[in-house]
């Protein structure tokens, strides 16, 4: 892999950050994951968009222009070589004494880097997956992607430990449905193809909304609303999604199975018209 900091190209060995960075100590920062498909970064400008939404929204002012940041990423995705990559951005609010309050001036640290892509086993997809629900214990923002996520990385290794893929979020008092510890949920209730609608109880998931685009023009009934629990056990196919598993089925909740516990016609053809669409936007 190689590392962009502060101007300079470089290995991961010698790329070093102050123990004083407030992202660091406070996770006082904002994060991206791009994936790139034989070296061509995929919705970029999407993540990029959505990026400076979150620096908004953290009152902190990103060092570099979208274009700048574009270039950053062809660089590092030019020098490293690497083909099937996932990018990596993160801004944090930068280096200061430790102190809750900020001190004017400070200055973002932008640590952007590219890695091997870490794709789930093929496998999986054939089979799907199992998901577990958990009590959504998050903050009340969560449209925007901070570096804060210890909540999530709590679920995902409770998923881990019951045998899961994934924990879905759900609210205590509604029972409705939010988003996995890191995708997007959607379920196919009715014939209609559900998930969440967006709040500050989800991420605006760039792969949902590629996900949701490609099913509105194969013409199925869509809709971004309410989805409770029960729809969830209920429903006739699951899946879930985010930038580095694209489209995964979800065949189990808990301990019941979806349907009859394979993946459905309907998630194959939106996973296949998925792969379409990386090609379409990688071709050159
Ligand atoms: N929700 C959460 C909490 C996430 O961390 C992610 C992964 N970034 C997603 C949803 C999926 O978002 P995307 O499709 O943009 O990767």
């Amino acid at each position: 892999g190689l590392v962009f900091l502060d101007g300079e190209y470089l290995d991961f060995a010698q790329a070093k950050v102050s123990v004083e960075d407030r992202g660091y100590q406070f996770g006082d920062g904002i994060y991206e994951v791009v994936r790139c498909y034989r070296g061509i970064p995929f919705q970029l400008g999407a993540h990029l968009e959505r990026l400076e939404k979150s620096a908004r929204a953290i009152e902190l002012d990103l060092p570099y222009s979208r274009e700048e940041m574009e270039e950053i990423t062809s660089e590092l995705l030019a020098r490293s070589g690497i083909q099937e990559a996932q990018l990596y951005i993160q801004v944090t609010r930068g280096t200061a004494p430790r102190s809750h309050f900020w001190p004017e001036g400070i200055k973002p640290v932008v640590v952007m880097y590219v890695r091997e892509a870490a794709p789930p086993e093929e496998g999986l997809r054939r089979s799907g997956v199992k998901v577990i629900t958990v009590v959504d214990d998050r903050w009340k923002r969560c449209n925007v992607k901070s570096l804060n996520l210890l909540p999530n990385v709590l679920a995902k290794n409770r998923a881990r430990q019951a045998g899961a893929f994934e924990a879905v979020f759900y609210e205590e008092e509604s029972r409705l449905v939010n988003e996995g510890s890191s995708s997007n949920v959607f379920a196919l209730v009715a014939d209609t193809l559900v998930t969440p609608d967006l709040g500050h109880n989800i991420l605006p998931g760039i792969t949902r909304k590629v996900v949701l685009d490609i099913a509105r023009q194969k013409g199925l009934p869509v809709k971004e609303d309410r989805l409770s629990l029960d729809d969830l056990y209920r429903a006739q196919e699951v899946f879930i999604t985010s930038t580095v598993v694209e489209i995964m089925p979800v065949v189990m909740v808990d301990e019941l199975p979806v349907a009859d516990g394979k993946p459905g016609p309907v998630t194959r053809m939106l996973y296949e018209a998925y792969r379409e669409e990386v090609e379409e936007a990688i071709k050159k």
